[in-house]
């Protein structure tokens, strides 16, 4: 009886975290998702208390098991309080690190599931021991490879590590710590066996990950969230858990999906993101021909106020100033004297997927008025202004022209094809890749110096003053 409880909570709980997913790819039920899913996870958590043991009690509350018990509460309110408590307070710029980090716990859990089966005193055989190899090594690999990927989106590492024969000694690297696993499934969990396999699992995600760099990262991130959850259906197939199977599976297939389509935006297979990694040193200190033209924001206010339509490119330097805000009321100013306003969305601005539509969802701007790079890109040549906020490897036309370029390939928002352009941002500062940008270098380009909240504050007061 309580067995078929437990597994129709299950079936719920699957369910839920379905239409969670469902409900998240789009900005406008993305909230409910996020709710249904959150829902979902605490039914799981709560239901795997009843989980009944062999002498038809509950198997966490069986004699001799109360330790486990205390360790499981300890750390559900750890847990909690501790993700509780950075969703309060982490700033919307750091969440990038935050999902990679978390994305880690995800594979280091699973990880760790495999290694307590492991040195357990009854480890599992078989097909349970040979899927909780594969299992571990995944999360392993998915632990130190998302942790180095927080430390590069915290800018704790700034470079990309390379060595001599990288790519051989990764392929070689993956052989030997397979052997391990194989000779953990057949001749069993020998210790020493054990704390080797895991070591080098663990060097390994370090090895694949440290190479990568620049803008490629947005794709290895989320090859390393499909990685966590086939890592978590894995264990929890040798669990026989089908809650994790579920979520593990969901995660993984979404993680997949997200990959392809974030290689295909980037035009980069994901063999050269993990063999041929660009990483921006070859032209981090490159020089462009001609000069930068500043401009006021009066210039700036005129250009826009007197134009047809208007093209809104923002980058991650208007998530760090927090200006989306202040840019929606520009653009209702704007709509109010008869200017057609859009937002050009790159698949990879910002720091993490989606990053701008959560912004512009945050400030109200409507949904009609966004749009992807293959939808807004023939219009570029059309207007009058592209207006390009904190964006920068997004918009550089050397992707498009340079064969040596670290980004060349790179789809890019034909922001220079526009009658003028102008740029907000603090300084000479370069983007993520670490490049040169030859749109700031062009003759109808404008650069309007400045963090972007107060730029944009200056246009709108320029603005009303010409209105
Ligand atoms: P970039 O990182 O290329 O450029 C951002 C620009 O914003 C900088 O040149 C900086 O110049 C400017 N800036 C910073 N702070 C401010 C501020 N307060 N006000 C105004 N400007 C500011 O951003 P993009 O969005 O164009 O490109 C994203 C890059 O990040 C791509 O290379 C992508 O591959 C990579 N990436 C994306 C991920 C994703 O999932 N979306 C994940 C990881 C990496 P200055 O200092 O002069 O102000």
């Amino acid at each position: 009886m309580l067995s078929w409880l437990v597994n129709g909570a299950y079936l719920v709980v699957s369910v839920l975290f379905i239409l969670g997913l469902k409900a998240m790819s789009s900005p406008k039920t993305a909230r409910k998702g996020i709710a249904w899913a959150g829902v979902g996870m605490l039914l799981a958590t709560a239901v795997t208390f009843l989980i009944p043991g062999g002498d038809g009690g509950l198997a966490f509350f069986a004699p001799g098991k109360t330790i486990n018990l205390i360790l499981c509460v300890v750390a559900i309110v750890l847990g909690g309080g501790i993700a509780a408590w950075l969703g309060k307070v982490v700033k919307m710029t750091d969440m990038p690190q935050m999902v990679a980090i978390y994305n880690g716990m995800g594979g280091g859990a699973a990880a760790l599931i495999a290694a307590v089966a492991f040195t357990s005193a009854e480890p599992p055989t078989g097909t349970h021991a040979t899927l909780a190899m594969i299992g571990a090594l995944i999360g392993c690999v998915a632990f130190s490879g998302s942790t180095l990927a927080f430390a590069k989106l915290q800018g704790i590492m700034k470079k990309a590590v390379r060595w001599p024969a990288q790519n051989l000694g990764n392929v070689l690297h993956t052989l030997v710590t397979l052997g391990l696993g194989i000779a953990i499934v057949i001749a069993g969990p020998h210790p020493a066996l054990v704390v080797a396999f895991f070591l080098m699992a663990l060097i390994l995600g370090l090895a694949l990950t440290s190479p990568i760099g620049g803008a490629d990262m947005p794709v290895v991130i989320s090859l390393l969230n499909a990685f966590t959850g086939l890592a978590v259906g894995l264990e929890g197939y040798m669990l026989g858990n089908p809650a994790l199977i579920i979520a593990g599976i969901v995660v993984g297939a979404a993680g997949t999906l997200l990959t392809q389509l974030m290689a295909k935006a980037m035009n980069r297979p994901l063999t050269n993101v993990l063999f041929a990694p660009i990483t921006g040193e070859a032209q981090a200190g490159g020089t462009m021909e001609g000069s930068m033209k500043e401009c006021s924001s009066m210039d700036a206010a005129a250009m826009m106020r007197y134009a047809e339509h208007v093209i809104i490119v923002p980058g991650y330097g208007m998530a760090v100033a927090g200006a989306q805000h202040k840019v929606y009321e520009m653009t209702k100013l704007l709509e109010a004297e008869g200017v057609r306003v859009s937002f050009a969305i790159h698949p990879v601005a910002g720091r993490m997927p989606g990053h701008m539509n959560v912004l512009l969802a945050e400030a109200g701007v409507p949904y009609d008025q966004i749009f992807d790079l293959d939808e807004i890109n023939a219009e570029f040549p059309l207007a009058d202004v592209a207006l390009v906020i904190g964006a920068n490897d997004v918009v550089n036309p050397v992707a498009r022209t340079d064969k040596s370029s670290p980004i060349y390939g790179m789809p890019i928002l034909d922001a220079d094809k526009a009658r003028e352009c102008i740029v907000i941002k603090r300084g000479r500062g370069a983007g993520y890749s670490g490049i040169e940008n030859a749109l700031f270098y062009a003759d109808n380009t404008s650069m309007l110096y400045g963090s972007a909240q107060q730029a944009v504050a200056d246009v709108i007061t320029h603005i009303k003053e010409l209105s």
